[in-house]
């Protein structure tokens, strides 16, 4: 059975150097403590929390405290109430989100309406609103954009949720465009995102079956896994190597492997070295 693992599979430049600026950051000496996790991936989380970085769920006292922001991103309020408690910040977020923060906050300034095309609940489109003075519009679905608001538009800017789908994009911006005359796209979908989603759509086609690697808590592996799915049935989605079920590879010449961009290399090898000895 021949592996074929995608070039692409596992961390993103963005997470890694959010990895990097965390781990550096413990050594200082200093207690340092991050609003929620990481990225989302139980293991590094772990390796994180091993390494003196904390997890909190609210700001409280900050003097002799370090505030890591984290590689998605965050609202403006907390960088202030962070500052405001004394907390020293220290910045991960990845450079293609803080081009994301940058776009929003100059096109309302220009007095555009900021649309984001991404999941409502999802941190980084939370710092992305959380940028702004104003609400933004978030759509989600291409089911869910509100026309009769949006009607009233009349100049407006479209940021992408860096992990968003292309083509799912696409038509969500046409149907905007068709309703909103002065509309400026901004494909803001990072390029480690595009790389990825070019490499998983051709991959299901040229491997009986493919494994994508990443916690059921990433988007981005999900959508990776949803891309596969579509073009390939025999598509499956592990956390790690205990979930593989040797049925899945009967009548199987190749294996084509994706990770998604928080899955660390060590879990990707693990799978590796399993399906070669099936
Ligand atoms: S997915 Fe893209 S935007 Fe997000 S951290 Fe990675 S490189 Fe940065």
């Amino acid at each position: 059975m021949k592996i074929n693992v995608a070039k692409s599979a596992g961390f993103c430049f963005g997470v890694k150097r959010a990895l990097k600026i965390a781990l550096d950051t413990s050594k200082t000496g200093s207690k340092v403590e991050m609003l929620g996790d990481i990225v989302h991936n139980e293991d590094v989380v772990k390796e994180i929390k091993k390494a003196g970085v904390g997890k909190i769920r609210r700001l409280r006292k900050g003097d002799n405290k370090i505030l890591l922001i984290r590689a998605h991103g965050a609202s403006e309020e907390i960088y202030e109430k962070a500052s405001n408690l004394g907390y020293t910040i220290v910045d991960a977020t990845c450079p293609m989100v803080k081009e994301i923060h940058k776009i929003a906050k100059i096109s309302k300034k220009e007095g555009c309406e900021v649309i984001i095309i991404g999941d409502k609940k999802h941190d980084e489109v939370r710092g992305i609103m959380g940028q702004l003075q104003d609400k933004a519009v978030v759509i989600d679905s291409i089911k869910k954009i509100p026309l009769t608001k949006l009607k009233k538009v009349k100049k407006a800017c479209v940021v992408v949720q860096s992990t968003q789908n292309m083509d799912k994009t696409i038509p969500i911006v046409d149907i905007l465009k068709k309703h909103i005359n002065d509309l400026k796209f901004f494909n803001t979908i990072c390029r480690p995102t595009r790389v990825k989603q070019k490499e998983i759509k051709a991959m299901p086609l040229k491997n009986d079956v493919i494994i994508i690697i990443g916690s059921r808590t990433s988007a981005n592996t999900k959508r990776l896994y949803q891309i596969a799915k579509s073009l390939n049935k025999r598509s499956y989605w592990i956390q790690s190597r205990d979930e593989i079920k040797k049925s899945w590879f009967s009548n199987t010449q190749s294996v084509g492997i994706m990770a998604g961009a928080s899955t660390p290399d060590y879990t990707t090898k693990d799978v590796i070295k399993y399906i070669a000895l099936l």
